[in-house]
């Protein structure tokens, strides 16, 4: 055998998606991150999105699965924080659904309960970080205000602040580098900011009545009240959220990159969206499912780990003319197949030393595909099987999908995880299939374009394919 035929035939090479998608292609990368970036900037909490995928998914002719039976597309939303997109397949539900799931939340900081406090004559909020932040991330930088405050009566105000152009910010301020030599850069990195001290600035003008205490806090509660009609007691039955304020953007002379907040999952949840709504002709019926909760284990109401799933489940198998469906849930959910989207750390430059470069994933290399996550030996993975991987393998190379493969860094560098290990307890294959990150978890998190193009294009496939 020629040295040639090896080298090109039977060696191992990743492809570049640069050199894999033609010049149309290309273009429609570009244009699909145009949207993707709209998306991102309009959707910076799980209410956000779910609101966003709403708008979208209606207008792409969803109908209420909950009113309507007739019709092959249907939208479930509950708590305002988990919802499913469901098509019609050719085949009966009952033989195995083709589902996709993202996580629409992302790493934050939400507001204390009773966050409001004076201090030095000037007004703060408290705040309790969500996920797994860098607190130093956090400070010195523009923050907006997003959520939903229930009042006394039960009525709702809906916040969003610092997002609009002549909208003001929040922002956390951090010491000067001429006092902080012992408070903060003696320390570990991850001990220099407590998360009590992320607390962020709110107002600094006083009440003109000067015999009055905590003047400037008294007068921010007389704007909320003029404003909003909130009393400070109203923030006891709030959910707000404290983001990165401002759009996403472009990044690099060639605009080859995408930077903004919220990428983990969102990149993959927007992809996952307009996946299910382009794909033509579903064979299996099929899911997009949109969960809450991921950044800090899946618990709760609208978590993976909640039984969501088994209820649009029965949902679909009902719409499908099954009589009994209750009882053929887990035989469908066994027989079902899924991705699990979410997104996977790519090599910095910077830090290449925790990963080992043979298996880790690259920016520009499209979809990253992730057999296991998991920490140490495996733990907590859920690893797909050879046999599962062998057939998305098949599935992408025969689409033209440009994919690599990943790992949560080196051997006993770190590790995490996602919502696969839920879903694989019913039974179902599922693997790990998303964009490849640089920055997670950060406030501005960057992706190759063409890596959530062909993310997009993995999912539709998947949504198109039969087994
Ligand atoms: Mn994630
Ligand atoms: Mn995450």
């Amino acid at each position: 055998m020629k040295t040639d035929t090896i080298e090109k035939e039977i060696k191992y090479k990743k492809k570049m998606a640069w050199d894999n998608l033609d010049e149309g292609l290309r273009k429609r990368a570009f244009e699909f991150c145009e949207d993707y970036k709209k998306f991102i900037t309009d959707a910076k909490t799980e209410r956000e999105t779910i609101n966003k995928i709403l708008d979208l998914s209606k207008k792409a002719n969803f109908k209420d699965g909950e009113l309507y039976k007739e019709g092959d597309r249907f939208f479930f939303v509950k708590h305002k924080k988990i919802m499913a997109l469901v098509r019609k397949g050719k085949k009966r539900a009952k033989e195995g659904l083709s589902i996709v799931v993202s996580h629409i939340d992302a790493p934050r900081l939400d507001l204390k309960q009773n966050p409001l406090y004076e201090d030095v004559d000037l007004c703060m909020l408290r705040t309790h970080y969500y996920g797994g932040i860098k607190k130093y991330h956090w400070t010195a930088m523009p923050l907006s205000l997003h959520g939903v405050i229930i009042k006394k009566d039960g009525s709702v105000v809906e916040l969003s602040i610092g997002e609009k152009l002549e909208d003001p910010v929040f922002t956390i301020c951090d010491l000067l580098p001429h006092l902080s030599h012992k408070i903060q850069d003696e320390k570990k990195l991850k001990e220099a900011i407590e998360g009590e001290k992320l607390t962020l600035m709110a107002g600094s003008i006083p009440l003109s009545d000067k015999n009055a205490k905590e003047r400037v806090k008294l007068n921010i509660l007389k704007i909320l009240n003029e404003r909003y009609g909130l009393i400070e007691e109203d923030f006891l039955s709030a959910d707000i959220e404290i983001v990165p304020a401002g759009a996403a953007k472009d990044v690099g002379f060639d605009r080859s990159m995408v930077g903004g907040y919220g990428q983990d999952d969102r990149v993959c949840s927007y992809s996952n969206l307009k996946a299910i709504m382009d794909s033509e002709d579903p064979k299996r019926w099929t899911v997009a499912l949109f969960v809450d909760k991921e950044e800090i284990g899946s618990d709760g109401n609208t978590g993976a780990k909640s039984r969501f799933i088994e209820y649009i489940t029965s949902k679909i198998l009902a719409i499908d003319g099954e009589e009994n469906p209750q009882s053929i849930i887990m035989d469908t959910l066994m027989q079902s197949r899924a991705l699990s989207a979410d997104v996977n750390g790519g090599v910095n430059p910077n830090y290449q030393e925790v990963h080992e470069k043979q298996n880790a994933a690259f920016l520009g290399y499209g979809v990253c595909v992730t057999k296991f996550t998991g920490n140490g030996g495996k733990y907590s993975a859920s690893e797909a099987s050879a046999e599962f991987m062998g057939w998305i393998r098949k599935l992408f190379n025969k689409h033209g999908v440009t994919w690599q493969t990943g790992e949560l860094g080196k051997i006993d560098e770190g590790g995490g995880g996602t919502v696969a290990k839920f879903l694989s307890y019913y039974g179902m294959d599922i693997i790990d299939c998303g964009v490849a990150l640089l920055g997670m978890h950060s406030p501005f998190e960057v992706a190759s374009k063409l890596d959530i193009f062909e993310t997009y294009r993995a999912y539709k496939t998947f949504f198109e394919a039969d087994w």
